[in-house]
């Protein structure tokens, strides 16, 4: 099926080209980001394919309804920057990938606790420039910590079952308490006991009306001092002027971040030529204590074919008529 891919990268052509092979749809790859200037271009196709921080509100969806696009097929999990009510209302039907690795944004999420905890990132450079010297260097034993998290889905799941592997004691928070979540040893709380107790604080619940800016001054003054905060799931979930505030302040001591409320200006562009014009952001880098990537937890060989893979058989399923698995619905 003819289909346009917005906001693509060397890597999305890389591993859509060879697993297209198997299904053999007529992609077109543009560069461009998918928003109301851009949204003409997908005429001549049925089904568009996008990313996390493509526009896809209800002036894009009617235009490309005009287009003739029927089909709006997610290369992502989250789904928050759609307007799902407007694309029932077009008889657009919107497909994404449920779950492609969630161990790639465990790992990751890991990843960030590590760094910021054993500060590797200023070791790495230290070394580098012949400075053996530790001072500063000083970190804590991940074992018999307490670590908070909030959501406990795919995502969660694996990264409680990697922290209980150090030997942390994990709490968790999600409106439904999942099984799977107790037998990796999670134990359930509501949040302020969880933002009380926990030494660490990761985020894996969706961006909702409910969960956005879920982590506020209001929540941040109810964590210990010297809390690591971590957030892979989606920005707008932390009210990053409060964190600010929090980094200040000095309750807040760690911060990993993969995602930034207003990313959608900076994450996945090249702007080191660029003068950055977000003073929020720069205000967080200026931190020593900030671990700043740019939405990269997704992205491993293992996750980007399973991407592919899934969200090819979501167009081919579109095509044939067949009952959409991973359909979207209000
Ligand atoms: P999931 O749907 O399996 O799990 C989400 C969990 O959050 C569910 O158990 C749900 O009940 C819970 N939840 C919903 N509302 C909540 C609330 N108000 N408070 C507490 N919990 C709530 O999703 P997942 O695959 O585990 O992914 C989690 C999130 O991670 C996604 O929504 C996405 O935003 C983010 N994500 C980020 C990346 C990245 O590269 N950084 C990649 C994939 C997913």
């Amino acid at each position: 099926m003819d289909t346009i891919f917005f906001n693509t990268k060397v890597y999305d052509q890389q591993f859509f080209t060879e697993c297209n092979k198997q299904y053999n749809h007529q992609i077109r790859f543009l560069e461009v980001p998918l928003n109301e200037g851009t949204a003409p271009l997908a005429k001549g196709s049925r089904a568009i394919c996008v990313f996390v921080n493509d526009v896809v509100n209800s002036t894009v969806l009617h235009q490309l309804a005009e287009e003739g696009i029927e089909l709006v097929a997610l290369r992502c999990a989250g789904f928050n920057n759609v307007d799902l009510k407007a694309a029932a209302e077009l008889g657009i039907k919107v497909v994404r990938v449920p779950a492609y690795s969630p161990y790639a944004v465990a790992e990751h999420t890991l990843a960030l606790i590590l760094t910021l905890n054993r500060k590797t990132h200023r070791a790495y450079n230290r070394v580098r420039e012949g400075n053996f010297a530790l001072n500063g260097l000083i970190g804590f034993d991940l074992h018999g910590r307490t670590v908070g998290l909030i959501g406990l889905g795919k995502i969660g799941v694996v990264t409680a079952r990697i922290l209980k592997g150090f030997g942390c004691k994990v709490l968790g928070f999600d409106i439904q308490q999942d099984r799977e979540a107790q037998e990796a040893g999670v134990e359930f709380t509501d949040l302020d006991t969880l933002y009380a107790a926990s030494d660490i604080i990761s985020l894996h619940c969706p961006l909702t009306p409910k969960t956005h800016h879920l982590i506020n001054e209001e929540s941040i003054g109810k964590m210990k001092d010297g809390v690591m905060l971590i957030n892979t799931s989606r920005g707008a979930i932390i009210d990053t002027k409060a964190v600010i505030k929090g980094l200040k302040s000095e309750k807040i001591s760690y911060l990993g971040l993969d995602v930034y409320e207003e990313e959608g200006d900076l994450f996945f562009e090249d702007l080191s030529n660029k003068v950055i014009k977000d003073d929020v952001f720069m205000r967080l880098l200026s931190f020593n204590n900030v671990l700043i990537t740019g939405h990269q937890a997704f992205l491993t060989r293992d996750a980007l074919q399973s991407i592919a893979r899934v969200t090819l058989q979501n167009i081919t399923d579109f095509e044939q008529g067949r009952a959409l698995v991973n359909q979207v619905l209000p």
